[in-house]
């Protein structure tokens, strides 16, 4: 009774595979585009279907610096790091000098220490 069960339950399954998911894979596999870039026919890799210029390696070199400058346009900041280090180098110098005001016992036992060591 419950194989009889488990066997229709499979059978309905692969009914709905092979009505509703097979179709749809097909057309994925088949489904052409134009390259965004040299308007040519091409078949999008199935692991990534939603690839809109083609594999030819100028199409995609171009493809990669219209992305870096998309990627620039919104991220404006993010090469001007010169400035920025110099000014999270301001901050840790600031603090620096606080932690050292605020530890000078430590510098104090250090110098202990490695005289300690020397001798
Ligand atoms: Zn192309």
């Amino acid at each position: 009774m419950g194989d009889k069960k488990l066997r229709e339950g499979l059978n309905i399954r692969f009914k709905l595979w092979y009505i509703y998911i097979k179709p749809r894979m097909k057309n994925k596999v088949n489904i052409k585009k134009i390259c965004k870039i040299c308007q040519k026919e091409f078949i999008p890799n199935k692991f990534h279907p939603h690839q809109e210029v083609c594999l030819n390696p100028l199409c995609q070199h171009k493809r990669e610096l219209i992305n870096q400058r998309k990627w620039r346009e919104a991220n404006p900041d993010y090469f001007k790091y010169k400035e920025k280090k110099s000014l999270w180098e301001q901050k840790r110098a600031k603090y620096l000098e606080l932690w050292r005001k605020t530890h000078k016992d430590y510098f104090k036992l250090l110098r202990q220490k490695k005289s300690a060591n020397k001798s």
